[in-house]
């Protein structure tokens, strides 16, 4: 994983994936089933193995906003504070 990538192609990838992701789920969160819209914070797309770095599509899903804080205060503490989740992810 090359973590030294350049932060303007990671957010242009970033910004391309995350749409992708949505679309793929339908803009649907994927755990409570809300439908989220793409035009503000609702649709999150979440790094299920916790590294920002891997966009696989695999590793990548949509959540809502309430869900995806869930998940990072549940399990993710630390990364909650690395992905800057309540500015822009
Ligand atoms: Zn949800
Ligand atoms: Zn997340």
């Amino acid at each position: 994983m090359n973590r030294n990538r350049n932060s303007v192609e990671y957010h242009k990838e970033w910004a391309k994936v995350r749409k992708e992701t949505i679309k793929r789920d339908r803009s649907t969160c994927q755990v409570c089933g809300y439908g989220v819209r793409d035009k503000n914070r609702d649709a999150q797309v979440h790094h299920k193995d916790g590294d920002w770095t891997n966009n696989d599509p695999e590793n990548l899903e949509t959540l809502c906003w309430d869900c995806h804080k869930e998940v990072h205060r549940l399990k993710m503490p630390a990364i909650l504070r690395a992905l800057r989740l309540f500015d822009d992810e």
